[in-house]
């Protein structure tokens, strides 16, 4: 998708502070952090909302979340805990429209969240 901004990230052309790539996702910081540790990991196929997930892509959300479980082990939060959020749509609060998971970690997370 020649608009989509994380599609840009994924060709290298829109610059990412990325801390984990393999063959099918990439794992950036997000650049307006909602806590102290706070990365997208996002596949490199583009897929708009969850909504348009198919049984096809089970490998890649399965990737998405493994590599979230690494970043966190990384970042050293997997003990003090960590959220992993995907926003499906406007009503929800998604903004660019390229799947992604938000790890979130290193503070108390409240629940319910806004
Ligand atoms: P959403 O609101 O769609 O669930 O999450 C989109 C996230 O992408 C937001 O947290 C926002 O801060 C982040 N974001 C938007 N543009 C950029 C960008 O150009 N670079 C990075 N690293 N993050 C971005
Ligand atoms: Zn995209």
């Amino acid at each position: 998708m020649s608009d989509c901004l994380f599609c840009k990230i994924v060709e290298g052309e829109i610059p990412c502070d990325k801390i984990f790539e393999n063959d099918q996702v990439i794992a950036f910081r997000d650049l307006n952090p909602q806590a102290p540790t706070h990365i997208l990991v996002i596949p490199r196929k583009h897929i708009s909302t969850v909504n348009e997930l198919t049984a096809d892509d089970k490998n890649i959300v399965g990737e998405m979340v493994l590599a979230a479980q690494a970043v966190a082990k990384q970042e050293g939060i997997e003990e003090s805990g960590y959220r992993l959020v995907m926003n499906c749509n406007e009503g929800a609060g998604q903004t660019v429209f390229h799947i992604h998971l938000h790890i979130m970690g290193g503070r108390r997370m409240n629940w319910p969240p806004g």
